[in-house]
């Protein structure tokens, strides 16, 4: 009698990619909380820790505390399902329509830019992520109606100028030929690869960035931001340790964590879901609208991923030798698969079917990444072996209408095993593109940049836009500046970021639709109050 599948993992929740921990696990640089940083970044998942990267490449010399309220790489970036799948058209006719057609050719071009930059880092030294060279994406189509939208979606982004020039469309029986799905009808297929979020993130990112950091560069674990403020105590400080000095404001932000206080010139919040519990946006508004809620502006949002072994099923994604496909997704990217190297497969997804579409409500600074949702966990592990090992030969209803089928599915009689399963917190920003830049002064008065509000889709965003964030902060700020010119004219002062080789950082085209404007927050805050 052949058994049923495991849908209880024997482990607990730590995700494939936690396990085993990196070297950096509950790492702290320092057994003291420094009291001052040039940049603090708060929150070291891929987005933190791209910046810092970022940030010591160009100025080599800042001083930099990145702070982390639970482990390292421990957030989402830790925790998902292991794709870099840069998006080249879906989003063509809704990006046309908010931002126009540039914008969406834009947004292709970005995407592209950044998996080339994660593929040269990751080849820069022998650092194994997991990824494949030239690996294929394929977006398989379960319905009709989905496969021609994302071909309306592709031909619209052809015609407006985006390039789309690696990307192959599959019709129904070429498609069954490769994958072996047969209840699919086409699949579009680009470039993209699976990858080990943590090894890139920890093991690649901030190690780079700690190799290149000097001794003002902490990095600091289990430290939890419960707030923080400007100051205007500037006259009260030591100004030899304060190497950045604004000369124009006397803003230096003074941050509370469970270690004790540090003064940072600068502020990288970088904690993604957690984005609202800290950015005090959400309070300002609350204190202008008298709203006694204030206003979400990203949302945090529970996501499923499994690990199955690859015992039993025996297959590659690819049945024909001559495609490498490395990862595949399904129903609009609602569900998503890759196959490892040892051949287990990581599927995610099916957070349609949870509690509330997965949306959830926190206390402020908590991280709940621990409970499975039983309908997501089910409709998982019953998605998979249609897709790959049994009677695929057509898609069936999602788990709710067939709850009842269950024992008798012939689906399920097959052996294999979940070998881990997980959840992450996602965080969605109010309009799904991600908030990158600084906090206009129309909320904030201080020097507060964010990066976050990657949507489910960071993987092939966040180097870039860190590296453009970065960017911003240090060359389009005027007292970055007003120092650049002081330098080259009346030669060293004795704030040492100054004697460093100010290198500029290249410059990189920000998609408009992540920026943050006065224009869009404010889009986004009415747009946030009509969802309350
Ligand atoms: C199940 C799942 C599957 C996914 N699959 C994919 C995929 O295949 N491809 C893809 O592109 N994207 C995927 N994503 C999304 C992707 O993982 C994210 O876009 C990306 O990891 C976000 O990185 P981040 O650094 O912005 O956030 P995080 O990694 O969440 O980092 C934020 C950090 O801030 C810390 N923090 C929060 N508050 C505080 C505080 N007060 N003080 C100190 N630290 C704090 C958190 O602990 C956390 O470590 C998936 C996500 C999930 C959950």
């Amino acid at each position: 009698m052949p058994s049923k599948p495991a849908l209880t993992p024997s482990s607990s929740r730590i995700s494939t990619w936690l396990d085993p921990p990196t070297k950096f696990s509950m790492f702290r640089t320092t057994s003291e909380l420094p009291a001052t940083a040039d940049l603090a970044i708060i929150g070291s998942g891929f987005s933190g820790a791209s910046v810092a990267y970022h940030a010591l490449k160009a100025y080599p010399a800042l001083s930099i505390v990145m702070l982390e309220v639970g482990d390292v790489c421990e957030g989402e970036s830790g925790r998902n399902g292991g794709h870099i799948r840069p998006d080249f058209y879906t989003y063509a006719s809704q990006i046309t329509a908010k931002y126009g057609s540039e914008e969406a050719a834009r947004l292709n071009k970005f995407e592209r830019d950044d998996f080339e930059a994660v593929k040269r880092l990751i080849k820069e030294d022998s650092v194994d992520c997991e990824t494949v060279e030239d690996g294929e994406s394929w977006q398989v189509f379960l319905t009709q109606e989905e496969f021609d939208e994302a071909l309306r979606e592709f031909t619209m982004m052809r015609d407006l100028g985006g390039d789309v020039h690696d990307i192959q469309v599959y019709m129904r029986n070429e498609a069954i030929g490769v994958t072996g799905i047969q209840g699919c009808f086409g699949a579009i297929v680009s470039p993209g690869s699976r990858i080990s979020p943590t090894k890139l993130s920890h093991t690649k990112v901030l190690h780079v960035a700690l190799n290149n950091c000097n001794d003002a560069t902490q990095y600091s674990s289990g430290d939890c931001v419960s707030d923080y403020s400007e100051l205007d105590e500037f006259e009260h400080l030591d100004m030899n340790a304060l190497r950045i000095v604004p000369k124009k404001s006397s803003y230096v932000h003074k941050i509370t964590t469970s270690r004790g206080t540090l003064l940072a010139n600068k502020v990288v919040h970088a904690t993604n879901a957690y984005i609202d519990t800290l950015l005090s946006i959400s309070s300002n508004v609350r204190d202008t609208t008298k709203s006694p809620n204030g206003v979400v502006l990203v949302t945090p949002i529970r996501s499923h991923a499994l690990e199955i072994a690859s015992v039993g099923i025996r297959r590659k994604l690819s049945l024909d030798p001559s495609h490498n496909i490395t990862n595949m997704n399904f129903n609009r990217g609602g569900e998503y698969l890759i196959q490892r190297p040892n051949g287990n497969f990581v599927l995610g997804g099916g957070r349609r079917f949870g509690n509330g579409n997965g949306i959830e409500s926190f206390n402020n600074n908590t991280t709940a990444e621990t409970e499975i949702d039983g309908s997501v966990d089910f409709y998982l592990s019953f998605f998979f072996p249609q897709i790959l090992c049994f009677d695929n030969s057509h898609y069936l209803s999602p788990p709710k209408t067939v709850l009842g089928e269950r024992d008798t599915n012939e689906a399920y009689s097959a052996d294999y095993g979940i070998v881990k399963q997980w959840t992450g917190i996602m965080g969605f920003s109010v309009d799904e593109y991600p908030l990158v830049g600084k906090i206009p002064s129309f909320l904030e008065q201080g020097q507060e940049y964010c990066i976050a509000g990657f949507s489910g889709h960071g993987m092939p965003r966040i180097f870039l836009a860190a590296k453009a964030l970065v960017r911003m902060i240090l060359l389009e700020d005027d007292d970055y500046r007003y120092d650049c010119q002081y330098h080259s004219t009346v030669g060293p002062m004795h704030y040492r970021y100054i004697e460093g080789t100010i290198e500029v950082a290249e410059n990189v085209q920000l998609p408009q639709c992540f920026a943050i404007t006065e224009e869009r927050l404010t889009k986004m805050i009415s747009l946030a109050k009509r969802k309350e």
